[in-house]
């Protein structure tokens, strides 16, 4: 079996890889990843629903109706 030294994607440390997609050193770093992932989907929610409402202020702060013809 093919033995390969890797770079965890979590914490940058050097492992020993025996599949050739293995990308994380250890379960703790798994964990640490999956946390991170599902942090930063709801940072992207977050971002997208902040978006959407500024659209929506934006939308009716252009509406004739509300500033008259100048
Ligand atoms: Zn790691």
């Amino acid at each position: 079996m093919a033995v390969m030294s890797r770079l965890c994607a979590v914490c940058g440390a050097p492992f020993t890889a025996t599949r050739t997609d293995a990308e994380i050193c250890s379960g703790a770093c798994r964990k640490r990843r999956s946390r991170a992932v599902t942090k930063a989907r709801e940072e992207k929610a977050a971002a997208d629903l902040a978006r959407l409402l500024h659209l929506v202020s934006a939308a009716l702060d252009e509406s004739p109706s509300t500033k008259g013809m100048n």
